[in-house]
């Protein structure tokens, strides 16, 4: 019985891997619809309370720019990954100056706070390396990955919520463990994939691959006492500055051509 036990666990775990686009393995026991369904409803759940207090798209030109900027992107997540067309991609920028942050859900749903946009001082270029590493995030499934981990490793919010016999709680159960998702630190190889598909995705947006190394030491100069939160999800992999910087000839060639840079309407 123990030894049928061992069995299935070891075969579970073998159908639950998966390899990222850069070839990494991946433990997946979330399938990726499951982390982008899960996902609307924590987008939902986060905008609602910031959109009550006035929060959400405030300012119709900082709204415009990081739009326009992300549209670029999209259109080349899209190609990257053509069956991400599908997703309902939307970006909000939340009006909060004290937050230094910037995420993208499984499935598409971004947000980019004010604080990071004002205490970094942003140029276009950099806002772009910014959210072309958080959809890196989400083309390669970090998220349905995160919420594998944390089902695996502990009772897992999800699984609360699936074993739970009230109707709806289910739902809710898998959406807190999207949340988490957002909250929860990467590990330092999804990082390194992201930086990777990210770069790659601005440049060939048009948007400068050095702004790569820029924003990262930028970013390590803000906050004074207070880490910003980017950076607490966003743990810094051995080497990153350097392994960015290692990457951008290969990069010019693609933010230097002369092709229209298509977009994806928001
Ligand atoms: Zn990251």
């Amino acid at each position: 019985m123990k030894r049928f036990t061992t069995l299935a666990l070891v075969s579970l775990v073998l159908i639950a891997c998966a390899t990222s686009p850069t070839g990494r393995r991946q433990l997946m026991l979330v399938s990726e619809d499951t982390a982008i369904n899960a996902s609307k409803e924590a987008y939902a759940q986060t905008l609602k309370p910031l959109s009550e207090e006035g929060k959400v798209d405030n300012d119709p030109v900082l709204k415009r720019r990081v739009t326009a900027i992300t549209e670029r992107l999209v259109a080349q997540a899209v190609k990257m990954r053509p069956a991400t067309s599908r997703w309902e991609w939307s970006i909000k920028v939340i009006d909060d100056p004290e937050v230094v942050n910037a995420w993208c859900m499984a499935g598409g749903k971004m947000a980019i706070y004010t604080g990071l946009i004002e205490q970094v001082q942003t140029t276009d270029d950099e806002i772009a390396q910014i959210m072309g590493h958080e959809i890196a995030h989400a083309l390669a499934n970090h998220q349905a990955e995160k919420m594998s981990v944390s089902m695996a490793t502990s009772v897992g919010v999800a699984a609360v919520g699936m074993t739970s016999d009230r109707p709806g709680l289910a739902v809710s159960g898998a959406a807190a463990a999207a949340l988490l998702a957002i909250k929860l630190p990467n590990n330092r190889s999804a990082e390194t994939e992201a930086d990777r598909i990210g770069i790659e995705l601005a440049a060939k947006a048009g948007y400068d691959p050095r702004a790569a190394v820029t924003l990262w030491e930028k970013m390590g100069k803000v906050g004074g006492r207070r880490q910003p939160q980017f950076l607490s999800t966003h743990p810094a992999p051995e080497n990153r500055k350097q392994t960015l910087r290692a990457l951008v000839p290969s990069m010019m060639p693609y933010y230097q051509s002369k092709q229209p840079r298509p977009i994806f309407k928001l």
